[in-house]
C-alpha cells in the first residue's frame, strides 16, 4: 500500500501536520519513535506561552492532547523508531524498527537534540551527576549545590525548576548578557536559591564516579578556580536531528533543513520539512505547530497537482 503522508516525528510540529492531513482525508501515519514520542515538551514543565491555556499545562498534557486530537480525526500513531530513510523518486520509502511504509510525501518534524559542551570528562560523568534534562533528573538532587550552564531561556527555566529541589542553583553563562527574555531572567534573579557566574566557561569536570566539581574560566581574564557542584545541568541549545537525512537532502550551513520558504518544501519534490529540524531561529512550540499546518498545506497541495 502507498500511502498519501507519513509524518515523522510527534512534537508540535508532527502532531499539527498529523491534524491537518488527517482532515483533508489524507490518512496520515505518525512514526512517533519509541523512546522520544512527544518531542522536547515531554521533558518540559509548564508550558505558559502556548496561547489558548491562560493557567499554562504542563509540556506532556499538551502533546497528549495533541496526539488526542490527531487521531480523532483519523490519524494513524506508532511507536515506532525510524531507521531509515529513502527519499528520492516518486514513491519514498521510510523503514522503521517493525516496517517498511510506503508514500507519496513525507513530512519530516524530527525536531533537534541537546547539544552538549564537549568536555572530555562529560560522556563519562552523564548520568553522574552530568545532565541534560532537569525535569529528567532533578529529582536526584535534593539539597545540592548544582550548576546550570547556558544563557538562554532554557537554562533560565531549568535553573528555575531545580531550585524545588537543589540546596544551591548557579547559571554559568559565558557572556555577561543572557539570551534568554527578560521574563525568565527576572524569574530566576528573584529566585533566593539562584546564582549567577557571568563571562564563565566549563573547562574541565572533576569526579571520578560522580561529579564533585567544575573547573571555571573567567573569559575576561583568563583566571581558573573550582566551583564544587554534585550537579551540573547543560542547556546551551539544541541541534537538529538530521542524521537519518543529512546525505540525502540540503541543509543550511548551519546543519538545520533547508526549505524554501515561507512554504516548508525542501529540494526533494514531496518532502517537507518543518518544525525544530527546519528552524534555525524562533524553536517555539507554537511555531513549530504552525509549520506543521503549512506542512501538511504543503503536502495536499502536492498531491493534488500530482493527480
Ligand atoms: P538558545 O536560546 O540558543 O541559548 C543557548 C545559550 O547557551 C546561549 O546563552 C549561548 O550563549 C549558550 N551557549 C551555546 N553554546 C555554548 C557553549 N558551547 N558553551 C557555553 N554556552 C553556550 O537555546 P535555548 O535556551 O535552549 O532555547 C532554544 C529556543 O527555545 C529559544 O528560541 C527559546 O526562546 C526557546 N525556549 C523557550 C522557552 C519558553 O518560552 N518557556 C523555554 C525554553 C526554550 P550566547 O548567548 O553567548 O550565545
Amino acid at each position: 500500500m502507498v500511502h498519501d503522508v507519513v509524518i515523522v516525528g510527534s512534537g508540535p510540529a508532527g502532531y499539527t501536520a498529523a491534524i491537518y492531513a488527517a482532515r483533508a482525508q489524507l490518512k496520515p501515519i505518525v512514526l512517533a519513535g519509541s523512546v522520544t514520542a512527544g518531542g522536547a515538551l515531554m521533558n518540559t514543565t509548564e508550558v505558559e506561552n502556548f496561547p489558548g491555556f491562560p493557567e499554562g499545562l504542563m509540556g506532556p498534557d499538551l502533546m497528549a492532547r495533541m496526539q488526542e486530537q490527531a487521531e480523532r480525526f483519523g490519524t494513524d500513531v506508532r511507536f515506532e523508531d525510524v531507521i531509515k530513510l529513502e527519499l528520492d523518486g516518486d514513491i519514498k520509502r521510510v523503514t522503521t524498527d517493525d516496517n517498511v511504509y510506503e508514500a507519496k510525501t513525507v513530512i519530516l518534524s524530527t525536531g533537534s537534540e541537546y547539544r552538549k559542551l564537549g568536555l572530555k570528562d562529560e560522556d563519562r560523568l552523564s548520568g553522574h551527576g552530568v545532565s541534560y534534562c532537569a525535569t529528567c533528573d532533578g529529582f536526584f538532587f535534593r539539597d545540592q549545590d548544582i550548576i546550570v550552564v547556558g544563557g538562554g531561556d532554557s537554562a533560565m527555566e531549568e535553573a528555575t525548576f531545580l531550585t524545588t529541589f537543589a540546596r544551591s542553583v548557579t547559571i554559568v553563562h559565558r557572556r555577561d548578557e543572557f539570551r534568554a527574555s527578560p521574563f525568565m531572567v527576572k524569574k530566576a534573579e528573584n529566585n533566593p536559591k539562584i546564582r549567577f557566574e557571568f563571562n564563565a566557561v566549563v573547562k574541565e569536570l572533576r569526579g571520578e564516579d560522580s561529579l564533585t566539581g567544575v573547573v571555571l574560566e573567567d573569559t575576561v581574564t583568563g583566571e581558573e578556580r573550582v566551583l564544587d557542584a554534585t550537579g551540573m545541568f547543560v542547556a546551551i541549545g539544541q541541534i537538529p536531528r538530521t542524521e537519518l537525512v543529512k546525505d540525502q537532502i540540503a541543509l543550511e550551513d548551519s546543519g538545520y533543513v533547508a526549505v524554501d520558504h515561507p512554504s516548508t518544501r525542501t529540494n526533494i519534490p514531496g518532502v517537507f520539512a518543518c518544525g525544530d529540524v527546519a528552524d534555525t531561529t524562533y524553536q517555539q512550540a507554537i511555531t513549530a505547530a504552525a509549520s506543521g499546518c503549512r506542512a501538511a498545506l504543503d503536502a495536499q497541495h502536492f498531491l493534488e497537482q500530482a493527480e
